[in-house]
């Protein structure tokens, strides 16, 4: 059960939790998806002109297994932004997650709010100690 933070929580916008903006991930498949990936990112450039679309990424990067391209924003635009991704994904997987200062990692595995599938998330960049002996 949620706890009733309907009125008096006007402090829970993300500076409060050390949020500094969001982004949304927009994944896609290059061969099957990307004109509908493409018909979303007009949409949202049109809707949220503040937004700042990031360049097209048809080759995995960073934590990302899948194409996408990244959508970033700050908390003003979180409460219109979020919902309309919900309701304009047309099937795509959409994450969006925090940008933590100094962790990265939480935001995309344990803060994430994925829409959709729930990809896998490659933590190679994050796990620069692999030559390390694995817990036993
Ligand atoms: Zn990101």
């Amino acid at each position: 059960m949620a706890p009733d933070t309907t009125s008096s929580d006007t402090t829970a916008t993300g500076a409060a939790h050390g949020i500094a903006a969001w982004h949304a991930h927009i994944y896609y498949d290059p061969a099957r998806t990307r004109d509908v990936a493409a018909r979303l990112r007009e949409k949202i450039a049109a809707a949220f002109p503040d937004a700042v679309i990031g360049r097209w990424h048809d080759v995995n990067v960073g934590p990302h297994t899948r194409a996408m391209y990244q959508v970033a924003f700050g908390h003003d635009l979180f409460a219109g932004l979020v919902p309309f991704l919900a309701l304009n994904r047309e099937g795509l997987t959409i994450l969006v997650h925090a940008e933590l200062h100094g962790n990265s990692r939480a935001a995309h595995i344990d803060h994430a709010i994925w829409m959709g599938e729930v990809l896998p998330v490659n933590t190679a960049q994050w796990d620069n100690r692999a030559a390390a002996p694995r817990d036993a």
